[in-house]
């Protein structure tokens, strides 16, 4: 068990290490950041910030030397960072970050503990692609293996002039069939270091461009059916992955039951509800589960909860919003703001 005062370090510096740095002060943590140049928005609530590439090898093993244990917020940050922090100091194993990173590695993976993806086929090539469509249809999302993220690197193929006008850049990809939902949820779990797991309620997640723009709870009765086998599932990988701290899940709720879309290993933007919905949050849990602290009760506590995010210039005027009781804004203090960029989120609640 970490004692208090004890040092954590988050590899990443957005909105989430924020999030989780302001969790960790509140246990009696220090925590200090790792991130490239950049709008590091989680630097001012840090106790120190390192500002260095990724490949700066004396900047790291600075920045480890000063922690008790490190952690990450962004599924991005290179697998051999994180294999260079002290290998009994960081959580989760960097083999989470290895399998999450590349689309194709985490839906074989996934596959091979009973999980269900889309139909899907690995892409070098233009030649692979039209093999791929030949084989699983239109339409369809061509998806670049890694550094995919809000729909970026993505593009949807719904007839053979979408994609004669594709400029194919011969990264690797994979094609994925459309798949036809009723709802879209996520699975958020949080893994102890001795191997406990407990879950949040999973939310009902509604995607706009490719972006998250609302979690809400209840979800409905197709999600509160399908989240058992859904749940299961991401048991299975947190425990494939001796993982020790919040793992998410995505699901699209199908006829035939839950397919699973992605994970992330790490806090997740559906799961921000947590700070005011949940007894525990979600941050809060994942600085306890590396901390070796027992972990928090997950129960929502409202009887309704939406979390919606903001993106870009509507973060314009969104206090106003505040007059409604139960409603709390989170500014992620972004500088620059960019179509589809988050800049924050608001989460209404009924109690
Ligand atoms: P992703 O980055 O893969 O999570 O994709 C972002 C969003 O695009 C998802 O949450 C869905 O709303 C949509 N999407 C991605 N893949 C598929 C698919 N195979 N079928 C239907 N919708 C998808």
């Amino acid at each position: 068990m970490l004692e208090r005062g004890s040092t954590i370090g988050i590899l990443g510096g957005g909105q989430l290490g924020r999030m989780m740095a302001v969790a960790g002060a509140r246990l009696g943590y220090r925590c200090i950041g790792y991130a490239p140049a950049g709008d590091n928005v989680a630097a001012p609530v840090c106790d120190d910030f390192f500002i260095n590439a990724w490949d700066d090898k004396p900047a790291l093993a600075a920045f480890a030397a000063k922690c008790d244990v490190v952690t990450w917020e962004f599924e991005n940050v290179p697998v051999a960072v994180a294999a260079a922090m002290p290998p009994d100091g960081i959580f989760p194993l960097p083999r989470a970050l290895e399998t999450a990173q590349d689309r194709l590695i985490e839906k074989r993976f996934v596959e091979n503990l009973g999980g269900r993806p889309a139909p899907y086929a690995k892409v070098d090539s233009r030649a692979d692609l039209d093999m791929a469509i030949e084989r699983i249809g239109m339409p369809g999302i061509l998806k670049t293996r890694r550094d995919g993220y809000d729909g970026k690197g993505q593009w949807r193929l719904s007839s053979q002039r979408d994609v004669e006008a594709l400029t194919f850049s011969d990264r690797p990809a994979i094609y994925e069939g459309l798949v036809s939902f009723s709802a879209e949820f996520s699975v958020i779990l949080v893994r102890g270091r001795d191997g406990e797991v407990r879950f949040w309620e999973s939310p009902r997640n509604l995607h706009e461009h490719g972006i998250l723009a609302t979690s809400a709870l209840p979800a409905g009765e197709v999600i509160k059916e399908q989240s058992d086998p859904a749940r299961e599932l991401a048991r299975q990988v947190a425990d494939a992955l001796s993982y020790v701290g919040v793992l998410t899940l995505e699901f699209f709720a199908c006829d035939d039951g839950p397919v699973f879309n992605e994970m992330a290993p790490r806090v997740h933007n559906s799961g921000h509800w947590t700070i005011e919905g949940a007894v525990t949050s979600q941050f809060e849990n994942h600085i306890r589960a590396v901390a070796g602290l027992p972990l928090g009760n997950t129960r929502t506590t409202a009887k309704k909860v939406v979390m919606n995010n903001v993106l870009g210039k509507d973060i314009k005027g969104v206090t106003e919003h505040l007059g409604v009781s139960d409603a709390h804004w989170h500014d992620y203090g972004k500088k620059q703001t960019r179509a589809g960029r988050k800049m924050g989120h608001v989460t209404r609640l009924i109690r």
